[in-house]
């Protein structure tokens, strides 16, 4: 839409114009055929056709051109009334500075600047207006802190005002603090909750470290038993390995001893009795004591039979050589006695 003709003071050139509503172009374009038009006709024009409204020549949106220059300067130079000019604006400026002036015209109607209020004043009665607008705010004068419209300044009651404010501030406190509670209350239920769980867990951890600890102990109190058995056959292999030394020690003598008392045999009593006879009766002390201890601690059927023997009325020569069996069995009895202990 252009500006109206009327407003224009002198002569303004046809080329000026707009061909869609024949005023004085506002924010022109221009086609190729070099018909000039309002941005506004022109965009409307073409929605339903597609040539110029002039010449009916094709035309579409993109081939719109910005005016010549010298025609724009043309138009820019027009002087041309303000548009208030009805409620007593009487300002002609050019086109070109129309808008900075319609902007700051004092006679513009605009809005009230208080919230609410939907009076329009003109630019120059604005302060006019708003020292008595219904809707301007300013602080409570007995300093309540609220500030108060000067509608409803004659209802004000400071101290019913506070109050409200005092019981709005105590619900919304109730508000929070029961919001508190519940949010306590359900954290202190989970970790209850939690702390129940924790609680068979280790009592259930306890239950079994008891079984463990009294297999333990019971495994404990068989290896103590195992070792006091132990511990007593140990003495009492001791005791005979002690025996059996002693006995060792007692053989040898009496074997280094043999041909000497052979000598003093042969001297005394002659060739009437065979030396082996004589040896005879000593072994078998040996052997007896031998026996016995291997009847006692090993029940070794050989070494009972060898007891029972005793001495017999053999041959001196088979007896001789019994008696180098018992002695070989005997010294075997105790290899094998020492190694039991170091077993042990
Ligand atoms: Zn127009
Ligand atoms: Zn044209
Ligand atoms: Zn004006
Ligand atoms: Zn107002
Ligand atoms: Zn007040």
């Amino acid at each position: 839409m252009g500006y109206d003709l009327e407003r224009f003071v002198g002569y303004v050139n046809e080329d000026l114009l707009c061909c869609v509503c024949r005023d004085v172009l506002e924010r022109p374009l221009q086609a190729p055929c070099e018909h000039a038009y309002c941005s506004a006709c022109i965009s409307s024009w073409l929605v339903h056709h597609h040539s110029c409204p002039e010449d009916r020549l094709p035309l579409d949106v993109g081939s719109l051109k910005p005016l010549y220059r010298y025609m724009r300067n043309d138009l820019n130079r027009l002087q041309i009334r303000c548009v208030n000019a009805g409620q007593g604006c009487e300002v002609v400026c050019t086109l070109e500075s129309l808008h900075t002036h319609e902007d700051e015209c004092e006679f513009a109607f605009i809005s009230c600047s208080n919230t609410g209020c939907p009076v329009q004043v003109e630019r120059r009665g604005l302060e006019a207006h708003l020292s008595e607008c219904n809707f301007r705010s300013r602080e409570c004068p007995n300093g309540c802190g609220h500030t108060l419209l000067s509608t409803d300044q004659s209802q004000h009651n400071c101290v019913a005002e506070l109050r409200t404010e005092v019981e709005m501030l105590r619900a919304e406190m109730l508000c929070k603090v029961e919001e508190v509670r519940r949010e306590m209350e359900s954290r202190l239920d989970s970790q209850r909750r939690h702390m129940v769980q924790k609680e068979s867990q280790l009592k259930n951890e306890v239950e079994e470290l008891k079984g463990q600890l009294s297999r333990v102990m019971c495994d404990m109190r068989a290896l103590l038993g195992a070792e006091r058995l132990r511990r007593q056959e140990l003495a009492e292999a001791e005791l005979e390995k002690r025996e059996l030394l002693e006995l060792l020690k007692d053989l040898q003598p009496t074997r280094s001893q043999h041909p000497v008392e052979q000598a003093a045999k042969d001297q005394h009593q002659g060739a009437q009795q065979t030396p082996g006879w004589e040896l005879h009766t000593k072994p078998t002390r040996h052997q007896q004591r031998e026996a016995s201890l291997h009847a006692s601690s090993l029940s070794l059927h050989s070494a009972q039979a060898i007891t029972v023997s005793g001495p017999p009325p053999s041959p001196q020569l088979g007896e001789g050589a019994r008696k180098g069996g018992t002695r070989s069995l005997t010294l075997d009895c105790i290899k094998r006695k020492s190694r039991e202990v170091t077993v042990i």
